[in-house]
């Protein structure tokens, strides 16, 4: 059982307990999990608004450089990001119609 001091009188107290056993104050509650639900949430909202921003031929295009880099020699990278760019146009192109 872990232990506390009280706020008013530095009495060491139970962090369970709900007042302390000497003077009576109200031990306030550690408002930790609140956190622990509302981090999560907002990071998953935020994650889905940038998520949903993103159109879907950009992140298609990113897919053909990832893969095209990974066979790409050190010195053939422009051909990837040239792949990338293609893809970004013909993307936008599609998307404008
Ligand atoms: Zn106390």
């Amino acid at each position: 059982m872990a232990m506390t001091a009280c706020n008013e009188c530095r009495n060491e107290i139970s962090t369970t307990a709900k007042a302390c056993p000497k003077c009576g104050a109200i031990v306030p509650r550690a408002k930790i999990w609140p956190w622990l639900i509302v981090v999560p949430v907002v990071l998953v909202i935020a994650m889905t608004i940038y998520g949903a921003s993103i159109p879907k031929y950009e992140i298609e295009a990113g897919k053909v450089r990832e893969a095209c880099e990974q066979i790409a020699a050190y010195d053939q990278k422009y051909i990837c990001d040239a792949q990338y760019d293609e893809a970004i146009r013909k993307g936008e192109a599609e998307s404008n119609n």
